[in-house]
This record gives C-alpha cells, sequence and structure tokens, in this order.
C-alpha cells in the first residue's frame, strides 16, 4: 500500500494502474468495521482500490466537532493495508483548499431537509469535497454507506446531475452487537452515554415492528420511536422523519416503502441513523 498526499502523485500512480476497474473509498479517518465493509466490497469488485482520509472542514458548521474529530493516522493506515487497500490518500487541507479558494457544489432541494436544517451547509461541504475527490481518482466505482442514507440520495443527485462517470454502490449499515451503528463519533461517548446510545436504534427497529404488523400512518410510526427516545432525559431529538426513500419529502402514509431518518443529541455527541421500512 502507498500512503500519499499529493494530487499529482495520486494521479501518477492513479494512470499507471489504469488498465483495470478503480473503487474509491471517501472517509474522515478513525477507521471502524463500517468503513471496512465498504472496502472489502470494493476490493471485491475493483482491480485497483483508493481510500481517501481527509476530516473536510467545509462540511462542519462553525458550531461542530471539527476539532474534536477523532483522528489516528497510524492506526487508520495498518487497517487500511491489511484491508489490502492499494492506495491510500491523505490529502492536506492547504492543498485542498488553497488561499482563493472559492467554488462550490450545492445540490438544492434534497440538501435542505433534515440534516439540511440542522447543519445548513454540510452538504454544499460534502458535495464539494467528493466532486474534488471524484476528479482526481476518476473512480470506475465509489463506496458509501447506508448509515448516511441523507448523504447518498444527495450524491446521487449529484452524480447524475452533473453527469459524473462513477457507479455508486451503497453498502449496508454496519453496527455493533448491540445495534448501535459504528461512528467515529462513538469514540466521544462517555460509557454512560455509549449505554444510552443504542436507544436509537430500538427507537427505529420499534418503528419497523409497527409497520410490519400493519401500521401504515406516519404520525402513529413515529410516535412509537420517540417513545423509546423519550424514555431517556439524556437524548435530545434534532427529527424522527418518515420519508419518501428517493426524494426524502415527508410522507403521511406509507404505501409502499419508506425511510425512517433520525437524528439525535446525546450530551455535545450527535449521532444518525435510518432505517428502511416497508408494508407487510
Ligand atoms: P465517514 O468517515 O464517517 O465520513 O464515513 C465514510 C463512509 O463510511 C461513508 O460512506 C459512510 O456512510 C460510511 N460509513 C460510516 N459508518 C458506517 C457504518 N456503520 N456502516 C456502513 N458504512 C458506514
Amino acid at each position: 500500500m502507498r500512503t500519499v498526499s499529493s494530487i499529482n502523485t495520486v494521479k501518477r500512480i492513479i494512470k499507471e494502474s489504469r488498465h483495470g476497474s478503480i473503487g474509491f473509498v471517501p472517509t474522515m479517518g478513525a477507521l471502524h468495521e463500517g468503513h471496512l465493509s465498504l472496502i472489502k466490497r470494493a476490493k471485491k469488485e475493483c482491480d485497483f482500490l483508493v481510500v481517501s482520509l481527509f476530516v473536510n472542514p467545509l462540511q462542519f458548521g462553525p458550531e461542530e466537532d471539527l476539532d474534536v474529530y477523532p483522528r489516528n493516522l497510524a492506526l487508520d493506515q495498518g487497517k487500511a493495508r491489511a484491508a489490502g487497500v492499494n492506495l491510500f490518500w491523505t490529502p492536506f487541507k492547504k492543498t485542498l483548499y488553497p488561499a482563493g479558494f472559492q467554488t462550490t457544489i450545492a445540490v438544492s432541494q434534497i440538501s435542505r431537509l433534515w440534516e439540511g436544517l440542522f447543519r445548513p451547509e454540510h452538504f454544499t461541504g460534502v458535495c464539494t469535497i467528493v466532486t474534488k475527490l471524484l476528479h482526481v481518482v476518476q473512480p470506475n466505482r465509489l463506496y458509501l454507506g447506508q448509515k448516511d442514507y441523507q448523504q447518498i440520495c444527495v450524491l446521487q443527485r449529484m452524480i447524475q446531475d452533473l453527469n459524473i462517470p462513477v457507479q455508486l454502490r451503497v453498502c449496508p449499515t454496519v453496527r455493533e452487537t448491540d445495534g448501535l451503528a459504528m461512528s467515529s463519533r462513538n469514540l466521544r461517548l462517555s460509557a454512560k452515554q455509549r449505554n444510552i446510545a443504542p436507544l436509537l436504534y430500538r427507537a427505529l427497529k420499534a418503528a419497523k415492528k409497527r409497520v410490519t404488523a400493519g401500521e401504515q400512518h406516519a404520525h402513529r410510526i413515529i410516535q412509537t420511536a420517540e417513545a423509546h427516545l423519550k424514555s431517556n432525559p439524556d437524548i435530545r431529538c434534532d427529527y424522527l422523519a418518515l420519508c419518501d426513500p428517493k426524494t426524502l419529502e415527508p410522507i403521511k402514509k406509507i404505501e409502499h416503502r419508506a425511510v425512517l431518518l433520525a437524528a439525535i443529541h446525546i450530551g455535545k455527541v450527535r449521532l444518525i441513523d435510518n432505517i428502511l421500512l416497508k408494508t407487510p
């Protein structure tokens, strides 16, 4: 595995290995089994695997956790190497955002919903960095996790709207044994908060059970999940939304499929999760 920072070196190495398909997994590091599941799938499906590690300041709001976001390059490098990554790209902030940088990519409508209500510039930051990374790597396939459901919808829209020649592959959410979706941010939970955190997925699963039992009305489905979240006073909910799985517009009644999206705070840590729902 080569670990590289410079854009030109990345381009050169990728040009040399252009004979096969290229898979790309963008990450912000603190690699866990969720990231590794994307990496493993990409490794299986592609001839050359590029993983980037960049904590993108553009997607963090001024009050958010950029400064305390978990970072451990040496550990991540070891995990990437063991997983068979060919090129580990760790760009510098000043290379990606040099003085004078002023161009961003915004997907308007779908970015404004849910996460967008609480993190107004977040998806513009995501779309801008992903576009930049894709321009450099020019992969055949881009691997993303279902854990960040809205991010997938936004990036899918962007890829389509801008005719970016890449196939999107979505990988299922990897969870801890108690159901908590793996996330780099879980490292910031105290022991007490870590015990509370599985309530988020428990709430989503309770909603799913209700749908499986025949409930179709959004307010009742949401109420079921809400009851779990409200059972602990340390949980503050940003949103719990039953939506169309493609447009993410809220729905009043599930006809066939829906996605239940949730974001909560436990202390200073913000967690998101989602579950796909289908009528019986
Ligand atoms: P991040 O480092 O949090 O920006 O995540 C990098 C990629 O890994 C994104 O496509 C995430 O959706 C994906 N990812 C993060 N956590 C998980 C998880 N628990 N299961 C599956 N994919 C994940």
